[in-house]
């Protein structure tokens, strides 16, 4: 615990310096003060080891349950998103500075306008997300002491230490350890079913369900278990890194060309009727359905945290079709209003009046599906919440916590930077990854094989998980759009 505690004020000082915010002191300490008080310290310490040793790639792993402490995991370099409020830092000397922008809260970091360092000239970085402490009570006493995380089948071989063991998947069933084939029956099962089954469908091609490996370690008596979930778009994004010698880590999230990908085809210099789709952001994660493409339009992204909310509508379940949809285009509330995470919830309801602890248990309810009921109701009307947000949250299947949502949009948006400064690695990379040994076959053979599969398939399938032509379709569109654009493929 005395390590962690350590390793945490030393990275803070490092970031902020002398002029560490008073609001970064008193959240640590909270957080720092939670793991002590729940006895998981071994459990971010495992973590700890584990990212040090994958340290090169840093932006290729996500531990899911960085949750319990989001400032203490950042700070021991376990996750790489900010839980703080959008600021500026300077990386040459010990400036920042929080701005107060406006009072609403969904704008992040990278939305800030540039700005360079008063004291050194230095331009300064921008980051912070907003995360909130109090919905991320996750590792209380009664928590599973299990480390979750996604990464690549590179990073297995390099982040797991020596001293765990590993388990084969019976092995893992009978320890208790999350299965996704099991048919889940509680609430918290169902619930992490639930978030595979919406992560697959944001993957969006070749993999039935994503690879997975499961580990174990005694750590201070504690018997932490491990899963870990092999990614395939961090599979992706690990081979674009390889195959341009760019690291991920460098991709800055304000880069305007990047924005014209998700709004229009022009950077691509095709007409869009050539290549089937409105925008340029196929083989982009979550930003290759028709679905998509709608809600992009509607929202026109110019910024990362309009890009935030879009990935949280896209990865929920119930959140945009019959419902944010309506809200934005008939009765003109506005993208920062709708629901898309957990946290929008939360903030919604405490907004009102409505208590912390209440509105963080309101939150996760309607996040896991679980609805909720005429006294919540009550409450919400009680507190004046409008009719039309109680209406929605009652339409609501299934949302993430923004964290996860920051993540993935992350992914997703490096993914679409190389996709604009190396769109021949890119094409290539993504064939590599998504198709299988006879589809690469029929790519290679060239642009007419590729129109003529093209053919076959109503490009309304592009949305329907149940079919398995879903599996080859988004692949030819990339494909056709290489062939369309004047780029190769071969074995
Ligand atoms: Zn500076």
């Amino acid at each position: 615990m005395a390590s962690i505690k350590k390793i945490c004020k030393e990275r803070a000082n490092k970031l902020y310096g002398g002029k560490f915010p008073q609001l970064v002191e008193k959240r640590l300490e909270k957080e720092l003060d939670l793991i002590k008080e729940t006895g998981t310290s071994a459990l971010f310490e495992t973590a700890y080891e584990m990212k040090k040793l994958a340290s090169k790639n840093e932006t290729l792993i996500f531990f899911r349950n960085a949750f319990g402490a989001p400032l203490v995991s950042y700070l021991l370099g376990v996750v790489n998103l900010n839980p703080l409020p959008g600021h500026y830092y300077c990386h040459k000397c010990d400036y920042a500075e929080f701005p107060v922008v406006d009072d609403d809260y969904t704008w992040c970091g990278p939305d800030l306008p540039d700005k360079k360092c008063p004291i050194c000239g230095e331009p300064l970085r921008k980051d912070g997300y907003s995360f909130h402490e109090k919905l991320y009570p996750e590792m209380g006493k009664d928590a599973d002491h299990q480390i979750v995380l996604e990464c690549t089948r590179t990073l297995v071989k390099e982040c797991i230490p020596d001293s765990f063991t590993e388990l084969s998947e019976e092995e893992a069933i009978e320890r208790k350890f999350y299965v996704p084939h099991i048919k889940p029956k509680e609430p918290r099962e169902r619930a992490a079913f639930e978030l595979e089954r919406r992560m697959l469908k944001t993957n969006g091609a070749r993999k039935e369900r994503m690879d997975r490996k499961y580990f174990h370690v005694m750590d201070d008596d504690m018997d932490v278990r491990v899963t870990c979930i092999m990614n395939p778009n961090l599979e992706f994004l690990e081979a674009l890194e390889n195959s341009t010698h760019v690291r991920s880590r460098d991709v800055f999230f304000d880069d305007k060309k990047t924005f014209a990908l998700f709004n229009s085809v022009q950077l691509l210099g095709v007409p869009r009727d050539s290549i089937g789709f409105d925008i340029g952001t196929l083989g982009v994660p979550a930003y290759s359905s028709n679905a998509t493409v709608q809600l992009l339009k509607m929202v026109k992204p110019t910024r990362f945290s309009h890009l935030i909310q879009c990935m949280g509508l896209i990865m929920g379940s119930g959140t945009w079709t019959d419902n944010a949809d309506k809200l934005m285009k008939e009765d003109g509330i506005s993208l920062s209003d709708v629901i898309t995470s957990r946290d929008d919830i939360f903030v919604a309801l405490t907004a009102h009046n409505i208590d912390e602890k209440r509105a963080v248990a309101i939150a996760k309810a309607i996040g896991t599906g679980m609805g909720m009921g005429h006294d919540v109701e009550r409450v919400m009307e009680a507190m004046d919440v409008p009719e039309w947000y109680v209406e929605s949250c009652r339409k609501i299947k299934y949302l993430f916590p923004k964290t996860y949502i920051v993540f993935h949009n992350a992914v997703a948006w490096q993914i679409a930077w190389y996709k604009r400064c190396y769109p021949r690695e890119f094409y290539k990379c993504f064939i590599d990854e998504f198709a299988d040994s006879e589809l690469k076959r029929q790519i290679a053979a060239g642009a007419n094989v590729v129109a003529e599969l093209l053919d076959k398939y109503n490009p309304d399938v592009m949305d329907d998980l149940g079919k398995e032509m879903l599996v080859e379709y988004p692949v030819l569109m990339v494909a056709n759009e290489m062939y369309v654009r004047g780029y190769q493929y071969s074995l």
